[in-house]
């Protein structure tokens, strides 16, 4: 195995590394070892990758649309050839199993696939006029965008943004996240080497609150979109908003699963259990708050704990491992609080609940019949446990999983189809998974409502989100 240690920035179409820089320390969460040092981006680093994407959107956006999309295609082909060793590193510095990370690695490749079709019909509107005279409705890129994206996915999740941004004829500036920089700089090579010129497209690692304040403030850039906690998502809209700049925000989630009587029950139990401790939980729509029905109650709690015991806890790259360990040190800590809390305030710990000797482990774990008072009935985990709670009724139920302020996923279980029609049109989320967990494919739109964000990533809706209309009269 073996693991990038010479890492960089690539500003206006060369990689910089050390130089002077400060650098964070990138770590092996399956091990706590240190795997290298990252270099930092500076102010004038910043400033001269502003000035290089103002010059590579002049540009760029000037390039015929079959022209870009040719060129994402190679970047999708380079992924694909790269598949292998890009999720090696991806899961010696994030600890994601290694299938887990060649299955991110290929999404990537079916986003710049997606998105340079999807580009080309991007149509206008001709509106209805007198003789002679004509009124256009045009679609223009928004211009250069700052995108910061978290460290659960985090190629593909850097992927999503830039694959969409560059299809409508955007510049970027990525900020993916420090934690896991050798991925997301293998995955950058394939952008480079598919011919995306290096004004156009660039990569920085800094000090978040630097680098996106430093970006957002500047009027080069007119797009901010981001990926991660409510808490900054907040912080970066005030940001945006004092210049009135366009944002996509996709936030966190606390999905609400609803289990009625009349579902296949093994199913329901065997998916919820293995998609509930992928990615070690850290899934801003992982399935969380389980709200199971009376009468199956018993049944699905112990079928899914016992499921959770046979999970294989280890490092990523063992071919046995089913989780690996959360990715950075501050999860373990996080979720230990909002255990404890819970056990002490009445809910059962059936399996779980403890941290590993090494790394940043923390066991698969089940609480059942948690009560309200708990703060993990409100606090997103983002981590690999799993909550229960009977209910009698379908209004209560739905009432449960509506009462948080988020609205990012929320899923269903049952065979009746009138029920899952009514359950999909009362949950109160951007995304529903009914009878199923998989929910993020490149051509369905993915985002939030309420305090989970607002625009979509993926889909048509998602290259929407780069463009700005312009509407053209002609008399
Ligand atoms: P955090 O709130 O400190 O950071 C969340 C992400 O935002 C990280 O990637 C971080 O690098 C970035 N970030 C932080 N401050 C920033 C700033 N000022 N400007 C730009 N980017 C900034 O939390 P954390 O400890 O990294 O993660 C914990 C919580 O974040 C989780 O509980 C979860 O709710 C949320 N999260 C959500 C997602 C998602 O996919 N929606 C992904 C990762 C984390």
């Amino acid at each position: 195995m073996s693991y990038t240690t010479d890492l960089g920035l690539y500003i206006d179409g060369s990689w910089r590394t050390g130089e002077g820089r400060d650098c964070h320390n990138v770590i092996n969460p399956a091990t706590g070892e240190t795997l290298a040092a990252l270099p930092l981006a500076t102010a004038v680093d910043l400033d001269e990758a502003l000035a290089a994407t103002a010059q590579g959107f002049a540009h760029w956006r000037t390039v015929d649309v079959n022209a870009r999309a040719a060129i994402l295609r190679k970047v999708a082909d380079h992924i694909r050839e790269r598949a292998e060793v890009i999720a090696v590193l991806l899961t010696t510095e994030q600890g994601k199993p290694l299938a887990e990370a060649r299955t991110e690695v290929l999404s990537c490749a079916a986003q710049f696939d997606y998105f340079a079709e999807e580009a080309k019909r991007s149509y206008g509107r001709v509106l209805v006029r007198p003789t002679g005279q004509r009124a256009l409705v045009l679609k223009q890129p928004v211009g250069p965008v700052a995108a910061f994206s978290p460290w659960n996915f985090p190629v593909n999740l850097m992927c999503k943004k830039m694959a969409a941004a560059l299809a409508a004829g955007c510049s970027i500036i990525a900020k993916p996240p420090e934690e896991t920089p050798a991925s997301t700089s293998a995955i950058m090579q394939c952008v480079i080497d598919g011919g995306v010129p290096g004004n156009v497209a660039q990569l920085v690692y800094g000090v978040p609150d630097m680098v996106s304040r430093h970006l957002i403030a500047s009027p080069i850039i007119r797009k901010v979109s981001f990926t991660g906690s409510v808490p900054v998502g907040k912080h970066l809209l005030k940001l945006a908003a004092e210049r009135v700049k366009r944002t996509t925000m996709e936030l966190g989630g606390h999905a609400p699963v609803l289990i009625f009587d009349d579902c296949d029950l093994e199913k329901a139990i065997t998916l919820s259990a293995t998609t509930k401790f992928r990615n070690a939980g850290q899934v801003c729509i992982s399935p969380t708050r389980f709200y199971v029905q009376e009468s199956v109650y018993d049944r699905f709690v112990a079928g899914f704990a016992e499921l959770t015991k046979k999970v294989q806890v280890g490092n990523g790259l063992d071919a046995s491992t089913v989780m690996g360990p959360l990715a950075n040190e501050r999860r373990p800590s996080a979720i230990a609080a909002l255990v404890d809390d819970a056990t002490s305030k009445g809910a059962k710990l059936l399996t779980g609940g403890s941290r590993g000797d090494q790394g940043f482990f923390f066991a698969p774990t089940v609480l059942s019949d948690v009560p309200m008072s708990a703060k993990v009935m409100d606090d997103e985990p983002f981590g690999p446990v799993a909550l229960m709670r009977p209910f009698k009724t379908f209004d209560e139920a739905v009432a449960q999983a509506n009462r948080l302020p988020f609205g990012l996923a929320a899923y269903a279980f049952t065979e009746n189809a009138r029920q899952a029609n009514l359950v999909a049109d009362a949950l109160d989320t951007g995304m529903v998974g009914l009878n199923s967990f998989v929910i993020s494919m490149p051509d369905a739109p993915f985002g939030g409502v309420k305090e989970s964000g607002f625009g979509s990533e993926g889909g048509p809706e998602g290259l929407d989100s780069y463009y700005v209309t312009k509407a053209v009269h002609q008399y």
